[in-house]
């Protein structure tokens, strides 16, 4: 499951930063994920909790914030909403865009103790 490993890399980057910042365990994490990111929010909480147990994140809460789709067409030179990453543009139907955004996911914010 392509989420587990999203969700790992989260746990790691939490506690390297623990070290860093001295924190004892993570409350809560924003995430912003891409719409085109093929990145399920349902399946990313799931993981979350299987993941974190034991770790430092052990119930921390997951926020997640879904970043719109949008992509520039170099054709009529738009930037145009997109809901599927392999959207052709809407207005000349110029195929391919340009991801200009909501193709990642990443950590907005996190609350520590
Ligand atoms: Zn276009």
């Amino acid at each position: 499951m392509h989420e587990m490993s999203l969700c790992e890399a989260i746990i790691e980057t939490a506690e390297k930063q623990a070290s860093i910042q001295q924190y004892k365990s993570v409350k809560c994490i924003h995430l912003e994920i891409g719409e085109l990111s093929c990145v399920e929010a349902e399946a990313m909480h799931f993981a979350f909790d299987a993941v974190a147990k034991g770790s430092i994140a052990d119930g921390a809460t997951l926020h997640i914030d879904r970043v719109p789709g949008q992509g520039w067409c170099s054709q009529c030179e738009a930037k145009v909403k997109i809901k599927q990453r392999y959207d052709a543009c809407p207005i000349c139907e110029f195929y391919p865009l340009d991801i200009r955004q909501g193709d990642a996911m990443r950590i907005k914010d996190m609350e520590v103790i």
